[in-house]
């Protein structure tokens, strides 16, 4: 007897999606002991009395479930973290939940939210994750993109197309922040505008502020901050950037109880709860005082700065980042014109790895000739990327 299987278990709506860019270039970098200047996670450990703390914990009993919406203690340090950094004031018990990393708190969030066919208003390039939530959950994406200025090269969209993106079948809106890949800081004059929209269609906003702590131009607003904005506002965060710890995965999302209280009737069902020696330490960290958010912001602007330098001096274009782990910059001036191409074949010319921003376009064309280098690293590490690029190593 024969027995046949379906020729592909994916289901269709997921096949688009093969693995991400992320686990192919750091394969690379491994395989080829390139420096990896691909993907986002830092060299160095986060705070020790962070980590202190997980170790006690771990050694003291805290090893099994914790409540579904999170440890008191760290719903009570997020609250005091949003009062004492933007003023945001939180009911600890009500409009916060911890998740397994900003990641599961955006999944939970559109499978929460959003009906199949609804659309969900976004910037491209975007966070990976996004689109494939948004599929999962049959919705629809709404990209506005995101494009160099001729002069400056600041990340900017046009209002007309972000205007045209909101329409009858839209639910929300979805939002990074400082924004990754671009490093862009979106201001309050664009955040007014995404406000005024969100309000005008009756919509929700979720908020990716997970570099809420690295700003180096212009400032950080939360859109939950902005008038009419709170009641409709999911805001979503992370320990993994701030604490330099993203293998932890403990992240939280705050808003107005009735949106958290969704987040968290699908999140139940997806990882229940997570990371319980975690959480403590988590809170600990939280806790720091401001000398701790002000120090780890210079050092990652002074990276950003070695960073912009060197990728210059190699003869890259380079577009100024305000804020997060990145910078991006342009190959044409090195006679590259697709990043996909570029970025795998870099470790064998240069022993570096970067990663191409196209793959986070709908519109690949806009950012074909773009890719992302991540300064999150250690100094030596940086300078000696750069004379890699530079042919110097
Ligand atoms: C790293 C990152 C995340 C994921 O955060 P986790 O806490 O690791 O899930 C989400 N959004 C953006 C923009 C990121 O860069």
């Amino acid at each position: 007897m024969t027995t046949s299987t379906p020729a592909d278990p994916l289901v269709t709506r997921m096949r688009p999606f093969g693995t991400t860019i992320f686990a192919e270039m750091s394969a690379l970098a491994v395989r080829t002991g390139a420096v990896n200047l691909g993907q986002g996670f830092p060299d160095t450990d986060g705070p020790p009395e962070m980590l202190a703390a997980a170790a006690e914990a771990l050694a003291t009993g805290a090893n099994q479930y914790p409540p579904l919406a999170g440890i008191p203690a760290l719903r009570h340090a997020i609250a005091e973290h949003e009062q004492r950094f933007w003023g945001l004031e939180r009911d600890p018990d009500s409009e916060v939940v911890v998740t397994a990393g900003a990641t599961e708190a955006i999944a939970a969030a559109i499978l929460a939210l959003c009906e199949p066919g609804d659309e969900v208003v976004c910037f491209e390039p975007y966070y990976d994750s996004y689109a494939a939530s948004i599929t999962l959950a049959g919705a629809v994406r709404r990209p506005v993109t995101l494009r160099p200025a001729e002069t400056g090269g600041r990340y900017e969209f046009d209002e007309a197309a972000l205007r045209a993106a909101f329409g009858p079948r839209t639910r929300l809106a979805l939002l990074n922040t400082p924004h990754n890949p671009t490093g862009k800081v979106f201001s309050g004059e664009e955040l007014a505008l995404i406000a005024d929209l969100c309000q005008e269609h009756d919509v929700f906003a979720v908020t990716d502020e997970v570099y809420e702590h690295l700003v180096f131009g212009g400032e950080h607003i939360p859109l939950a901050t902005l008038p009419g904005m709170r009641d409709r506002t999911l805001r979503v965060s992370s320990a993994g950037k701030t604490f330099s710890c993203t293998g932890w995965k403990v992240g939280w999302a705050t808003g107005p109880a009735r949106l958290v209280s969704a987040v968290q009737r699908v999140k139940q069902f997806l990882t229940f709860v997570n990371a319980s020696p975690l959480q403590p330490a988590v809170a600990v960290a939280l806790r720091l005082p401001d000398a701790y958010f002000t120090e780890f912001n210079a050092r990652m602007r002074a990276n950003r700065d070695r960073l912009t330098a060197g990728l210059l001096d190699a003869g890259f274009g380079v577009f100024p980042s305000d804020g997060t782990y990145f910078v991006t910059a342009d190959i044409r001036p090195l006679g590259g014109t697709d990043g996909i191409e570029f970025c795998r074949a870099l470790p064998a010319r240069s022993g570096v790895v970067a990663v191409p921003t196209q793959v986070f376009y709908d519109h690949q064309d806009a950012g074909r000739h773009l890719i992302r280098f991540a300064f999150c690293k250690r100094p030596e590490v940086i300078d000696e990327a750069v004379r890699r690029l530079k042919g110097q190593a």
